[in-house]
């Protein structure tokens, strides 16, 4: 076996130590370094700011140390984190040279679609709603020389679409546009966009990142330093969409984790998908592990060592059956939100409101860290207590 390269670290290895220490840290040689919360810097005498830091909307260095492991987990250039997932996410729309026109998924994080319909237009963004599983309907909506950026999640909320990053790359590159993809559900542990072509990724941190549902926190990591990556950090100073060196301390904590969690997720997830297809109460079972998912074929080619925590399963007798299934468990928590150790369970057309394309059958299930047999045991018997349909 060749010796220990520190240069050639294995991701698993850079979050576990947070990157060992950032430049920062070094000096004092710690193992957790302290929470910079420092709001201003001193300048030098000669007035200048020889250390780089001067005020804390601008850098901080609990921050700094984030975007650090972030951008090595999804191997960029350089990342930003920001306040929420949503601020990350409408900076990325804003950064554009506008008029512009988008392409964006036709089911994807509700907050996010909600914010394309109905606010981004006031901001110059035109945007089209295609099917992103399907790349020659992505294709059809492009503009030559007028469309500036697709969108994908993948795999996507809440029916788990899988998007082909690789195609969508080149669809878009071969436009002249550039290619974001939210990652939040798959994490960098499983899909590393950037390396299939993607310009950007971005992340909801409060998910899988952070892991443990006491942080809101967003990211945006570069393929480059480009023009785009250096506009969205412009946005982020004069917009104030900053994380706290707080929650940043708590976010470095949470992705050192992250590849224990999320291995433990997908596996269990695999088995609660695999459980579940046959229960005479469920229709379907939306999970991308399943063959029987249209995605499985380009989830497995650009998922690698696992599926994912996320799945939904559809209630054969209707929408009052699926609301009473989530009234029925004892271990799931019901609740929104994702990614984190404990297992959620949520009647997700409730929380999107009139107009979702969510079915109005639908639980979405965010596995945590539990047993997998106390989940199933726990869904099973909520799911026996509800007529078959
Ligand atoms: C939660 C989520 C967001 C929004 O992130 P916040 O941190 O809640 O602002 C965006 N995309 C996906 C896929 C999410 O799950």
């Amino acid at each position: 076996m060749p010796p220990f390269d520190p240069q050639n670290a294995r991701p698993q290895t850079i979050a576990a130590q947070a990157l060992r220490q950032n430049e920062s840290a070094a000096e004092r040689r710690f193992i957790t370094p302290p929470i910079d919360i420092s709001a201003t810097y001193e300048r030098d005498a000669d007035n200048a700011y020889s250390t780089g830091y001067c005020y804390g909307r601008d850098d901080n260095a609990t921050i700094r140390h984030c975007q650090e492991v972030l951008t090595r987990l999804e191997n960029g250039a350089s990342a930003a984190i920001f306040g929420s997932g949503m601020a990350a996410a409408t900076t990325a729309f804003l950064a554009l040279p506008r008029p512009a026109h988008i392409i964006v998924p036709q089911i994807m994080y509700w907050c996010l679609r909600d914010w394309l319909k109905h606010d981004a237009l006031s901001h110059g963004l035109l945007v089209s709603f295609a099917d992103m599983c399907d790349p020659g309907a992505v294709h059809a909506a492009i503009r030559p020389g007028v469309t500036k950026m697709i969108w994908a999640e993948t795999p996507s909320n809440p029916l788990w679409g899988i998007t082909d990053i690789k195609a969508c790359a080149k669809l878009a590159h071969d436009a002249g546009a550039i290619l974001v993809v939210d990652s939040t559900a798959a994490t960098p542990v499983l899909t590393r966009p950037i390396e299939l072509g993607a310009d950007a990724v971005m992340h909801s941190a409060t998910k899988y990142l952070n892991g443990h549902s006491d942080v809101i926190a967003g990211a945006l990591v570069f393929a480059h330093d480009s023009d785009f990556a250096r506009e969205v950090r412009r946005l982020r100073r004069s917009h104030g969409a900053i994380l706290s060196p707080r929650d940043g301390a708590l976010l470095l904590r949470g992705m050192r984790t992250v590849h224990l969690r999320v291995a433990q997720q997908c596996q269990s997830a695999m088995m609660i998908a695999a459980h579940f297809s046959s229960h005479h109460a469920v229709s379907t079972v939306l999970y991308p592990g399943l063959d029987t998912h249209p995605g499985h074929e380009i989830a497995k080619a650009q998922m690698n060592g696992g599926f994912g925590g996320m799945l939904s399963i559809r209630i054969k007798a209707g929408e009052v059956a699926a609301i009473a299934v989530a009234a029925n468990v004892k271990l799931w928590r019901r609740a929104t939100s994702l990614g984190s150790v404990e297992s959620l369970i949520e009647h997700r057309a409730s929380i999107e409101g009139p107009g979702t394309p969510c079915p109005p059958d639908l639980l979405r299930l965010s596995t945590g860290i539990e047993a997998p047999q106390d989940l199933i045991a726990d869904l099973e018997s909520a799911l026996d207590a509800v007529p078959s349909g």
